[in-house]
């Protein structure tokens, strides 16, 4: 048996409920994008972000952009 991660289960997670209206998101949005990537430089999982799929493959677009560009420090 693998040993449990710290990972606390049962934590209310923030889910949105009315109808995700799909917002654009700007890779020049640094305050957004931090609020979504980890102290070590990577993107946070849906499972914390609570975005919808369209939503968080937009995300990851927009800090890949901003990646490129160095507005955000990269991992590896
Ligand atoms: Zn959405």
């Amino acid at each position: 048996m693998a040993i449990k991660r710290g990972m606390k289960r049962g934590l209310p997670r923030m889910k949105p409920t009315k109808r995700c209206q799909h917002p654009e998101i700007d890779y020049k949005d640094l305050e957004y994008l931090r609020k979504h990537i980890s102290a070590q430089g990577q993107i946070v999982s849906r499972r914390k972000t609570a975005l919808c799929s369209r939503c968080q493959r937009n995300l990851k677009r927009a800090i890949k952009r901003a990646r490129y560009l160095a507005l955000v420090p990269h991992v590896g």
